[in-house]
């Protein structure tokens, strides 16, 4: 049986653009007989805040969606994170990194940084000699580790990602972060070691993580994993055209239950904005398995007006 998954991070509520990308994600594998996992990405202890894996896993019912086994908590995972830089550490592909944000920053912006794609690790500290990393480490700056990719200093490597929905997406390479400088296993680490651990076979998530996918992609391949493959769907955007976020006004259950709206209206809306039905038509998420289609999903973000966000209705109607 194929593996499906949906991977938020408790640290807040769930918002409409969390919300219909987990009914997409669901609706790929259930439409497809696979099953479906849910994993909390939670090494940000930071930002984690332990209402959320309850409120955020009542929301998705509440919409109807439903998973496979136990949840999974990436905090609970650290072993197979270990394992795995030292598998990376092992091949000597792995090296202490002291940059910080700014730096890489303004590395990036450097006249001489033409061959490297924006946001992408110039590799400023790959050839550091011991002599140099003993000094960084003296005074006292925390080392993140990092990738070494196989490609030249300053230039990134690429890779083709055949999306589902994207078609074929050439992705940077650059020297990513394994572990953060404090002690943190890093995203674009755990999600493909657990991606691989829980043998998910295609990963539906929000486009904003297309580009990162070819790091993941060539990671897999570095720790002889399996490749997943990817969809990667249209997010939902503000009035403004920016991604939704939080602060965008009525955007979770709750705010949305304030409004006068039920979980189920919830669910006809997303499910009308990815035309899967009528506008306030009457739908269960189990309705939807029939009518989805991959080929036939809108590919252009849903951008929301101030009126569907504003807190209550009666202000607008
Ligand atoms: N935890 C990530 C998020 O909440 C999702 C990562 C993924 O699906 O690979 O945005």
């Amino acid at each position: 049986m194929a593996i499906g998954r949906f991977a938020p991070s408790p640290t807040g509520d769930l918002h409409l653009g969390n919300l219909r990308t987990a009914v997409l994600a669901w609706l790929f594998a259930r439409s497809a007989g696979s099953a479906f996992l849910m994993r909390m990405e939670d090494l940000d202890r930071d930002a984690v805040r332990p209402e959320y894996y309850r409120r955020q896993l009542e929301d998705l019912a509440a919409l109807g969606l439903d998973w496979d086994g136990p949840v999974v908590r990436q905090s609970d995972r650290h072993q197979r994170y270990d394992d795995a830089i030292d598998q990376l550490e092992r091949q000597g592909a792995v090296y202490p990194c002291y940059c910080s944000r700014r730096e890489i920053r303004e590395a990036a912006s450097a006249p001489h940084h033409g061959a490297m794609p924006d946001g992408a690790y110039p590799g400023t500290c790959r050839e550091l000699t011991a002599a140099e990393r003993a000094e960084r480490e003296a005074a006292g700056r925390p080392g993140a580790l990092r990738l070494r990719v196989d490609s030249a200093p300053g230039h990134a490597l690429t890779i083709t990602v055949h999306d589902r929905l994207a078609g074929p997406t050439e992705c940077h390479v650059d020297d990513i972060v394994l572990r953060r400088g404090n002690g943190t296993p890093a995203y674009n680490l755990a999600v493909v070691v657990d991606d691989a651990a829980q043998g998910v076979q295609e990963v539906v998530r929000g486009d904003d993580l297309l580009s990162s996918t070819g790091r993941h992609l060539y990671l897999a391949d570095r720790l002889g994993l399996p490749r997943p493959s990817h969809a990667h769907v249209p997010l939902v955007l503000n009035p403004e055209g920016v991604r939704l976020a939080k602060r965008d006004g009525a955007v979770t259950l709750t705010d949305r239950r304030d409004r006068g709206e039920s979980p189920a209206n919830v669910l006809s809306w997303l499910a009308h904005s990815l035309e899967l039905c009528e506008a306030d038509e009457p739908v269960t998420a189990r309705d939807l398995i029939d009518r989805f289609d991959p080929a036939r999903l809108p590919r252009r973000p849903w951008t929301l007006r101030a009126a569907d966000l504003a807190p209550s209705r009666a202000v607008l109607d």
